[in-house]
């Protein structure tokens, strides 16, 4: 079986020998003449026509009104955040599974997280913990949400696409809208990725995607918030470059900003990946059914696959192993034959960092914590 695994996985990517990544970028397209096109142009940084290209094909292929490109996902949370009126000592929802990126971008912010558990399907934040959790925890006052025991105000909630699967995302939107609560999607992982036809990222007020080396498409690095509302998109545009005033010569600021805009020639790379992008998503989907079926063969692993009416990205695949003896063969099997696979993040509720916040009952992330593994799924 682990054998059979390995065979059919170097095949797939054409690579007998070395080293094969869970995730690998592939350049394949106008990466390199709009990078030159760049440097000719002389504008490489924070200024050029690239980066208003990529905030422009963002907007239509997300259909999205507005896109603010900036250095990366992280720091397009933190952005997302600030704009959306989150406050030192505000309270802000977020799933215990998820890249430390997520929590990192609250704490920012001075506000601290609350983990809130997943659904076993999706592995995104639950509508139906969710929907308890706050029952139990928040109340209503003048028009905002307050946390019953500290008296703070649960300002925003931040649920995340883990892997490029959509969570019930139109369901956890309802509820905070109940509550008055603002939802940032961290579609950081979820790109392209559906849900009833729509784009994951663009069901909350605002979302944010990410394009590390890692994500589907990359920009190096880089990161960009997509929202509907254009005051929260021209404040957001604002703080990521200085807060300076628009203005032919003079320089002034009116506001605290940030160094938080995308160079042009990150942009560059990112407008050349975005026109291969549809193509990447065949591909990976392609890969999720191949490795569906290869799998549907052994009856102690599962893998994980999109919930209905949506299209997922299938940015990494994993798999989920009910026997945990069997989940450390899987990884220690593939990792010695240098195909790379690794377990799922430590919850980040059990990070130093985050050990004091509040939380729901977390069983089911706990569950799939020790059960789950990501394997390779580059394109190729
Ligand atoms: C990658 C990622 C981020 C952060 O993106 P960077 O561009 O690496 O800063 C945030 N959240 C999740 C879930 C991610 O996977």
């Amino acid at each position: 079986m682990y054998n059979e695994l390995s065979k059919f996985i170097r095949k797939h990517f054409n690579q007998e020998q070395g080293l094969i990544p869970i995730h690998r970028p592939l350049f394949n397209g106008n990466e390199k003449k709009y990078i030159i096109d760049a440097i000719d142009s002389t504008y490489v940084s924070s200024v050029g026509s690239y980066v208003n290209q990529l905030e422009e094909k963002i907007c239509t292929y997300t259909d999205s009104k507005y896109a603010v490109a900036v250095v990366n996902g992280t720091n397009a949370l933190h952005l997302s955040l600030i704009v959306a009126g989150v406050r030192e000592g505000d309270e802000v929802i977020t799933q215990p599974l998820t890249f430390v990126a997520t929590a990192n971008a609250i704490s920012y912010c001075r506000a601290i997280p609350h983990f809130v558990d997943v659904d076993k399907d999706t592995l995104g934040l639950s509508p139906t913990i969710l929907k308890d959790y706050l029952k139990e925890t928040a109340q209503i006052k003048d028009g905002f949400c307050y946390n019953k025991k500290t008296g703070n105000r649960i300002s925003a909630c931040v649920p995340m696409h883990t892997f490029g699967l959509a969570l019930y995302i139109d369901e956890v939107v309802e509820i905070c809208n109940e509550y008055n609560i603002k939802v940032i999607e961290d579609a950081a992982e979820s790109l392209g990725t559906l849900y009833k036809n729509k784009h994951t990222g663009t069901f909350g007020l605002m979302g944010v995607f990410s394009f590390n080396g890692n994500k589907i498409i990359t920009s190096g690095g880089g990161g960009v918030i997509v929202t509907n509302d254009k005051n929260l998109a021209q404040q957001a545009k604002h703080l990521s470059t200085q807060a300076k005033i628009d203005h032919k010569w003079e320089y002034s600021h009116d506001l605290l900003g940030y160094n938080y805009r995308m160079p042009n020639i990150n942009a560059a790379l990112l407008c050349a990946q975005m026109e291969n992008l549809e193509v990447f998503i065949e591909n990976k989907r392609n890969l999720s059914d191949l490795y569906f079926d290869f799998f549907s063969d052994f009856d102690n692993v599962i893998l994980v696959r999109e919930i209905k009416e949506s299209r997922s990205n299938y940015w990494l695949n994993s798999l989920l192993l009910e026997d945990l003896d069997e989940r450390n063969n899987y990884l220690k099997y593939l990792n010695d034959q240098n195909i790379m696979s690794r377990p799922v993040w430590s919850l980040i509720n059990n990070l130093d960092m985050y050990k004091q916040c509040p939380k729901s009952d977390l069983s089911n992330s706990m569950w799939l914590e020790k059960r789950l593994i990501n394997i390779p799924s580059s394109v190729c």
